[in-house]
């Protein structure tokens, strides 16, 4: 399945933008008109606050917000959506995550593992808090060939480890950690451990049960939803023990001058008006992906990540990073002697939109050897074709760049 014939979904490359080459899939994706249609059907008819008006239209939008909520259990196999608590997105669960349970739980001596490959979402919250707690930060290493280091892992983690909190795709490389072996891992010694899912979602399809994970983080906009919306699941023991740093409405039982008898799970962590949209609009994303099939959306990523790849690496004085054989659609690299941004800046005016920098990942980037790295990044929509152009254009840019030494 080399081509999932989508790309007609997707208004944003219509005629207009029939020559654009969208490569930044892993810093947000573009929408299906069944995404957008179905917000716009939400704003049309249907837009009522949540969980606090009898009215029978305020009832019917509540009934499909909780809805979306079991669709988002059932799209990665959790026992209940109670499970399922909404958030703004990836950054906003692992903070949720590190403020609302881990600031308690966490004490002097204890360690809290991450890769080196982290993106910053899953290191700054975890600094930050070892700081304030006394606990010491572990980092697990990259094997030669820019994966993460299981061997080294299993040394690192111990009885002192309180979490393990890792990436199981890497927005940079594209490798696919070893989530099922690290919860193993973390359980034997008595950790917990948090995935950061934000590059997996999109590509991977995700089963809580079978890899029974403590902690999961997604965000909406990666994988054809809205931006502004993120999931946060946990084990039902971790949330009842969790308190959200952020009070407000709607999240409580009863209230008096002094004090407040919180709601449900997954209520009392959901203060205030959420962001119904995103909720709906997800919604429709993991229906549309779900009729794809998401074993076919990994297939496709994964066998273009590898043609781009492979195709790059063939050329003289571009660098690609991460293992030969490929597992998503991320392929980031460098060209020999041309700054990324000059790199990206030139295939800009190709109309080929690539990231140019560190992805939010700046110790990964050093850990390369590099301060920065171009980064392509590939989903449902994207060709064979659109990578031939991209790697005929870096070509063209050798020339163009060599004429100047
Ligand atoms: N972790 C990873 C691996 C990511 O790719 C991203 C988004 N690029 C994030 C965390 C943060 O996600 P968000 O900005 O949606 O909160």
């Amino acid at each position: 399945m080399d081509n999932l014939h989508v790309r007609h979904h997707f208004p944003v490359f219509n005629k207009q933008n029939a020559d654009m080459i969208y490569f930044d899939n892993a810093a947000t994706t573009q929408k299906p008109r069944y995404v957008i249609d179905t917000i716009s059907d939400y704003y049309v008819n249907h837009n009522f606050n949540v969980h606090r008006s009898v009215y029978s239209d305020a009832g019917e939008t509540t009934a499909r917000f909780e809805k979306a909520r079991q669709h988002v259990a059932e799209f990665i196999n959790a026992a209940s959506p109670q499970q399922i608590v909404f958030t703004s997105g990836t950054t906003d669960s692992i903070n949720l995550i590190a403020n609302g349970y881990y600031a308690n739980h966490l004490q002097a001596g204890d360690e809290i593992v991450v890769s080196i490959a982290e993106h910053h979402s899953n290191l700054l919250p975890w600094q930050r808090l070892a700081k304030k707690n006394g606990a010491t930060l572990r980092f697990i290493p990259l094997t030669d060939d820019a994966t993460l280091d299981l061997t080294a892992a299993k040394k690192i983690i111990s009885d002192k480890t309180k979490l393990v909190a890792v990436t199981w795709v890497s927005n940079v490389l594209g490798d696919i950690s070893p989530i099922a072996d690290l919860t193993e891992l973390a359980h034997q010694h008595g950790a917990d451990i948090l995935v950061d899912g934000a590059q997996a979602a999109p590509e991977l399809p995700i089963d809580v049960e079978k890899i029974p994970m403590d902690w999961l983080a997604f965000s909406g906009h990666k994988m054809l939803a809205p931006t502004g919306i993120g999931i946060l699941y946990g084990k039902t023991s971790l949330l009842e023990n969790m308190n959200s740093p952020r009070l407000g409405g709607e999240m409580i039982e009863s209230v008096s001058t002094t004090s407040y008898k919180p709601k449900e799970l997954p209520y009392r962590l959901e203060a205030g008006t959420p962001n119904i949209e995103g909720v709906i609009g997800l919604d429709a994303a993991l229906l549309y992906l779900e009729e794809l099939e998401m074993p076919k959306v990994k297939t496709h990523c994964q066998k273009l990540g590898q043609y781009l790849y492979d195709e790059l690496d063939q050329l003289d004085g571009v660098t690609v990073y991460g293992p030969k054989l490929r597992e998503t659609g991320i392929v980031a690299f460098n060209v020999d002697g041309i700054h990324p941004h000059d790199a990206a800046t030139f295939l800009d005016a190709k109309h080929i939109d690539v990231r140019a920098g560190q992805h939010c990942a700046e110790p990964l980037t050093h850990q390369l050897g590099v301060n920065a790295t171009l980064r392509a990044s590939l989903y449902i929509y994207n060709t064979r074709s659109e990578c031939k152009r991209l790697v005929d254009s870096i070509k063209e840019m050798k020339e163009f760049f060599h004429g100047f030494n």
